[in-house]
């Protein structure tokens, strides 16, 4: 039976983000590891490799594909109530020990993953987007930014079709792959890991690069939410905190930051549940370095106000949560507050339009639609 490696080889291309060097050497550029990498090898992230001086990239499949309400990726600011359909393919350029999405991530670092890669079009997803109301389509459940020319190919498709797009992301960016996504990506959600690089090395990257993302996108225009899961003894100290929150409200105060709960996941079995107590603790942290919002996930109901946005200058209930469902919504039709006009950051539509979901599912019909496995 042939491996997953070799399965994945039948679904490539050839790459845009990267140059030829000497002696049948390529650097790939997709990812801020930047690798240099031999005729005949594999970048760190496995997916992405060199053969015959050019580089071949993920290309044609989906590893999984499902509607999530827009609050789940999360985007608090981007259109409320939006159902977002998202895919992924497989691999990471990081190898997180808690990762939520391992079963894709990790698919060709570790045969405990298994997410069989199923053939799609761009057209296919985005028909299939279309069909369910979506209003964003999204890149995510592996790292994006490794498989971007696919995520680009989609993306053009569901503009064509008048779909807002997202990527969510660990930010591990290189400004040649932010140049290459700019006019084809609107929203953006990094992952904020921690503010030590020692800990980003333990995950299998440095944490300058993606600092440099974070600044690069806000500059960009792109809309940037950054989400931090917040792990007992790993980054909850109030210093590490407080320096992520001064490092975001550094770029600018309207970025919205997300701290959410960590559960057992993986291999990182050791450490407790993210108590709602450390989430109110981190949230607070966020307000006194100047953050405007700041809210807590992954724990409904649990957290007083922090699910809900208010206006940072009157203090008017402006969308009122419980996890991802939108409760009520009370944004003007441009954007700014009901209560005194001062304008709220963010991409909003012109009304609140319902939501469809507010739990992921998947497409009931997608298996006859645009799936047939690979033979493996
Ligand atoms: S995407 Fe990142 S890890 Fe993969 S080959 Fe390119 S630079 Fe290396």
């Amino acid at each position: 039976m042939a491996t997953l490696q070799q399965v994945l080889q039948k679904a490539v291309r050839e790459g845009e983000l990267y140059e030829k060097m000497e002696r049948g050497f390529v650097r790939c550029y997709a990812c801020g590891h930047c690798c240099r990498i031999p005729d005949g090898q594999l970048g760190v992230c496995k997916v992405r490799y060199n053969q015959g001086g050019k580089l071949f990239v993920p290309w044609g499949y989906v590893a999984s594909a499902q509607c999530d309400p827009i609050e789940k990726k999360p985007f608090f600011h981007a259109y409320p109530g939006a159902l977002a359909y998202s895919f992924g393919m497989l691999g990471c350029d990081l190898h997180c020990g808690y990762c939520q999405n391992w079963v894709t991530s990790q698919a060709l670092r570790d045969p405990g993953a298994v997410s069989p890669p199923l053939r799609a079009t761009p057209e296919g997803l985005v028909r299939e987007a279309l069909q369910q109301g979506a209003k964003v389509v999204v890149s995510t459940y592996n790292e994006p930014l490794i498989t971007s020319e696919w995520a680009l190919a989609v993306f053009k498709e569901a503009r064509a079709a008048g779909l807002i797009t997202a990527y969510v992301s660990n930010g591990n960016g290189t400004p040649q792959v932010l140049e290459y996504l700019r006019p084809w990506v609107d929203l953006y959600k990094v992952d904020l890991k921690s503010f030590e690089d020692r800990h980003y090395r333990e995950l299998g990257g440095r944490m300058q690069p993606i600092l440099e993302t974070i600044r690069k996108l806000h500059e960009m225009g792109f809309w940037v939410e950054i989400v931090t899961l917040v792990v007992p003894g790993f980054n909850d100290s109030n210093d590490e905190l407080k320096r992520m929150a001064e490092f975001i409200s550094s770029v600018s105060p309207d970025i919205p930051w997300h701290v959410t709960a960590f559960h057992k996941d993986y291999k990182m079995t050791g450490p407790e549940n993210t108590s709602s107590q450390t989430l109110v603790r981190a949230a607070g942290i966020g307000k006194a370095a100047g953050l405007r919002f700041v809210y807590a996930g992954n724990i409904p109901g649990r957290t007083g106000e922090l699910e809900n946005t208010y206006c940072p200058n009157c203090h008017e209930l402006l969308v009122e949560r419980v996890g991802f469902h939108v409760l009520d919504y009370r944004l003007t039709a441009t954007g700014t507050c009901s209560g005194c006009g001062a304008g709220i950051p963010g991409r909003w539509a012109a009304s609140f339009e319902g939501q469809i979901a507010d739990v992921p599912y998947l497409p009931k019909f997608q298996k006859f639609d645009r799936i047939r496995a690979f033979r493996r």
